[in-house]
């Protein structure tokens, strides 16, 4: 039965016949990513993607083997090289992190295991109950919290708005809908926050329609009189407020609500408290910033990212909830061959896969706890902090510069600025598009006030002075370069 398995190099199974040359194989595949790191600086940042390495990704299913040797050849040549490029140091476009050494290895060794969080009684587990603990003691919340790994905020995101709205209407809204409820949930964010809180209210079934957009100050913060007025305004109207969503580093311009202001009139207000601190929320590792971010341990949830500042490789999302109860109440459901026992493989009250909606999950947790404890939280504040004096740095420069003007303030990592020219916004979209292929710096654009900007989020550990340099001359020069051919 096994021949065909046999005849292809495999042992009765899909493991190798001969271990041998899978590990030497493997020590390549190692040094070739360690390589690759290591010299990240003298690649391109990005690359345009050639027709023929396009091609090579519209083959039909493989039906024989291949060697594993021509795979990761394949992977060298078509794959690393024409990858997104958030490694390199140059690369400052939306809001990335680098990776790094450590977090990549425990990936291995995680993938190694093939471990399945879902449930069950294993360290694993444990390894992502002891980061739920950490983030409990940063963010000062109670010992009832409880938290769980998932994709990223947007997941984290969806899942505080789901969690809020069964702490509002009781469980059974889980059997009856929220149409069954006794009016219509609204929502709270202001017009700074993420796409993927107005998607969270449509994948909900609580409709875009009800999140109201909460004008923002000179400051890019919530406005909070407008939030007051609009909530009065609602509960007039027969609508049933249920939930504010604070922004701690805003995508656009990194700006951070007023999340004491907010804090207190949800409290009054009787509305649950949701942060979305993507990636903001852990700068509260860093000594400088923290007191920025007053106000974040009164939230009932914290949805961030471990995969951006925090430089723990793709994928790491996560959702701290204050009360632990509100949050199993919300996912957990019980199911014949999910049951738990007191003893054994199947022991353990409380499964992650009470905690969210997915079952089988993989071991995030583990490139999440190799980054923490390798590198230790001070160093990770002070990746942080340094993103933040650079970005400083770069608005000192925009600012001094008469080509350039900066399009708004600088709060943290993000700089929003862009080349002074009639035909601004077109400019200076050519002149990403162009820094892009050209593979020295990669910021991005958003449009602050209704004019396109370039836009610089500095995230990247491996991000220093010179590259903030290079963007910066480079602007000049492509801005000068694109003005004069429009005149010519
Ligand atoms: C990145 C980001 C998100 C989305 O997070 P993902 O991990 O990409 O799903 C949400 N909100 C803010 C402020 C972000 O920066």
């Amino acid at each position: 039965m096994s021949s065909l398995l046999e005849d292809q190099g495999f042992g009765g199974n899909l493991d190798p016949h001969d271990w041998r040359p899978v590990r030497e194989q493997a020590h390549r595949m190692l040094d070739d990513m360690l390589d690759y790191v290591e010299h990240i600086r003298e690649r391109p940042v990005w690359r345009p993607i050639p027709n023929e390495v396009r091609a090579q990704f519209r083959s039909l299913m493989p039906t024989t083997s291949t060697d594993l040797t021509s795979v990761h050849d394949e992977f060298m040549r078509c794959i690393l090289p024409y990858a997104t490029g958030n490694t390199h140091p140059g690369f400052m476009g939306w809001v990335h992190g680098g990776g790094n050494i450590a977090g990549a290895l425990a990936e291995m060794l995680a993938a190694g295991l093939n471990a399945n969080l879902g449930g069950r009684d294993h360290v694993p587990i444990e390894v992502e109950k002891q980061i739920v603990e950490w983030m409990r003691q940063i963010f000062r919340f109670p010992e009832t919290a409880s938290g769980i790994f998932v994709t990223g905020t947007s997941m984290a995101n969806l899942m505080g708005l789901l969690i809020a709205r069964t702490a509002r209407l009781g469980i059974d809204v889980r059997r009856y809908g929220v149409a069954a409820g006794p009016a219509r949930l609204v929502a709270y964010a202001s017009s700074a926050a993420h796409g993927c809180i107005a998607q969270a209210m449509d994948l909900s079934g609580l409709g875009t329609q009800q999140l109201r957009s909460i004008p923002i100050d000179g400051r890019y913060q919530i406005q909070l009189e407008d939030l007051e007025r609009a909530i009065a305004t609602d509960r007039k109207a027969g609508f049933l407020p249920f939930a504010v969503i604070g922004t701690a580093g805003a995508v656009d311009t990194g700006a951070i609500d007023n999340l004491a202001g907010i804090a207190k009139i949800a409290r009054r207000e009787n509305l649950w408290f949701h942060v979305d601190g993507a990636f903001g929320a852990l700068a509260v590792l860093a000594r400088d910033l923290a007191p920025l971010f007053a106000g974040i341990e009164e939230a009932d949830s914290i949805a961030f990212d471990f995969h951006k500042w925090t430089q723990v490789p793709y994928d790491a999302g996560f959702i701290l909830v204050r009360d632990g109860t509100a949050h199993r109440n919300t996912f957990a459901s019980p199911a014949s061959y999910l049951g738990r026992e007191k003893r054994g493989l199947a022991a353990g009250d409380i499964w992650p896969c009470d905690l969210g909606p997915d079952l089988s999950r993989g071991f995030r947790a583990l490139k999440t706890w190799f980054t923490l404890k390798v590198y230790g939280g001070e160093a990770i504040g002070a990746v942080i902090s340094r993103s933040c004096k650079l970005a400083h740095y770069l608005e000192g420069r925009i600012a001094a510069s008469p080509k350039l003007e900066l399009l708004a303030p600088v709060t943290l990592n993000v700089v929003c600025f862009r080349y002074r020219n009639e035909d601004a916004d077109r400019l200076n979209a050519e002149i990403v598009v162009d820094l892009h292929e050209a593979g020295t710096v990669a910021p991005s654009t958003t449009t602050i006030g209704g004019r396109l900007a370039i836009r610089a989020a500095i995230v990247n550990h491996r991000t220093d002075k010179r590259d903030v340099d290079a963007l910066f001359e480079a602007v000049i020069a492509r801005g000068d370069a694109l003005k004069h051919a429009r005149v010519a």
